[in-house]
C-alpha cells in the first residue's frame, strides 16, 4: 500500500467518489460553508500528502506507513479521527488545510493579535494540520506589533459582577488614539456578560454625537439595563440625560455612587487601542482583526461572539456550517 504518487486511476476514483459525495453533501450532518472552503478543496487535492490520506480514508489505512513522507506518518497516529467530506479532510471537525495555505492560515489565526494561548484555541475550534501548534507558537512570537505592545499590555478584564444575561449592564469610555500620524477619538463600548466589544470613530466629544452612535448600537444589541460611563462631558449632558429617560436605561457614573468605577471600560480601551495601533502599524484590516479577535476564545474557552450570540459568526477561516448556526 506504499503509495509515493497516486496512478491515474487513482485519482479517477478518488475525483468520482468526491463527485459522489458532493452531490449527498446537504443530506449530510457535516455540512461545509464558506466559499473559502473550495480552496481547501482544491489545495487538498494538489497536497500528494493529504491526497493519500483521501485515499487512506475512502480503502482503509495500510498497517504500516512504509512510504517516506512524515506528514503522512503523523497523520497514521490518529487515522481513527480522520474524515472526509465534500473533498475535504477532516480531524474531528477542523478542517485539514493543505500545505500550501498554511502560512495564510497562520496569519488569519492571528489576525485579532489576541495572544499565543488564544490563538492556539482559534485554531483547536476551526482548523488542523501535524505541528500547527508549533507554527502558531512561532507565528506569535515574531510577530512584531505583538512585541512591541507587550510591554505595556496588562489586561487583567476587571471582575464586576458578572450579569445574568447579555448587553445587561455595559460600560463606555471614549479615547483619542494616535493612527499613523493622526490623533482619532473612539467609543469603546463592552458588554459585561461577554465581553464583546463596540468601535466607533467620534467626529466629537459632543453628547449629541455620543448618543448617535449609542442609539445605533442599541438598535442592534438592544437597550441595556445599565450603562456605566465616567463623568467625561459627553456622558454627563442633558442630551445623554434625556436619552436615558426615553430609552429607559439607568445611566451610572464612575462616581461617588460606584466608586469602583469604570475599569471594564478601562480595560477594554486598552485590548481596542491595541488592536487599532497593532492592525495600523502593520498595514492589517481593523475590521477583519476585530472580527477574528471576537470569534477568538479566550480564557474560559468561549469566544465573545459565542456568549453574547450564541453562535459563532463567519470569518476567513474554515469551518463547518454546524458551528456558525444556533445550537
Ligand atoms: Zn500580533
Amino acid at each position: 500500500m506504499s503509495r509515493k504518487t497516486l496512478s491515474e486511476a487513482e485519482v479517477y476514483r478518488i475525483e468520482a467518489f468526491l463527485k459522489e459525495i458532493e452531490e449527498v453533501d446537504h443530506t449530510s450532518t457535516v455540512s461545509i460553508s464558506n466559499e473559502r472552503l473550495e480552496e481547501v478543496r482544491e489545495g487538498t487535492r494538489r497536497d500528494e500528502t493529504l491526497r493519500k490520506v483521501g485515499l487512506y480514508v475512502l480503502d482503509g489505512w495500510p498497517e504500516k506507513i512504509t512510504a517516506d513522507d512524515d506528514e503522512l506518518k503523523q497523520y497514521a497516529k490518529f487515522k481513527e479521527d480522520i474524515v472526509m467530506q465534500g473533498g475535504i479532510l477532516f480531524k474531528g471537525n477542523r478542517v485539514i488545510v493543505p500545505r500550501h495555505l498554511r502560512i495564510d492560515m497562520l496569519k488569519r489565526l492571528h489576525a485579532g493579535h489576541s495572544g499565543m494561548d488564544a490563538s492556539l484555541k482559534l485554531a483547536r475550534d476551526t482548523v488542523f494540520w501535524p505541528r500547527i501548534n508549533e507554527q502558531i507558537r512561532n507565528c506569535v512570537s515574531s510577530c512584531l506589533a505583538c512585541q512591541e505592545a507587550q510591554d505595556k499590555i496588562k489586561l487583567p478584564m476587571q471582575t464586576h459582577e458578572v450579569p445574568a444575561i447579555p448587553w445587561q449592564r455595559i460600560s463606555m469610555n471614549a479615547c483619542e488614539i494616535e493612527v499613523g500620524n493622526k490623533k482619532r477619538k473612539y467609543l469603546i463600548t463592552v458588554d459585561h456578560y461577554s465581553d464583546f466589544y463596540e468601535i466607533d470613530e467620534l467626529k466629537d466629544l459632543s453628547g449629541k454625537t455620543t448618543v448617535g452612535i449609542c442609539k445605533r448600537n442599541f438598535a442592534r444589541h438592544g437597550i441595556p439595563e445599565t450603562v456605566v460611563t465616567d463623568n467625561a462631558t459627553q456622558f454627563v449632558n442633558d442630551e445623554f440625560i434625556n436619552f436615558s429617560k426615553k430609552w429607559k436605561f439607568k445611566h451610572v457614573t464612575s462616581s461617588p455612587h460606584y466608586p469602583k468605577g469604570n475599569g471594564k471600560a478601562e480595560a477594554t480601551v486598552k485590548i481596542a487601542k491595541n488592536l487599532i495601533q497593532k492592525t495600523s502599524k502593520n498595514g492589517e484590516d481593523l475590521w477583519l482583526a476585530l472580527l477574528i479577535a471576537r470569534n477568538t476564545p479566550n480564557a474560559i474557552d468561549t469566544s465573545p461572539v459565542q456568549r453574547i450570540f450564541s453562535r459563532r459568526t463567519r470569518t476567513t477561516i474554515p469551518i463547518i456550517t454546524e458551528k456558525i448556526q444556533m445550537p
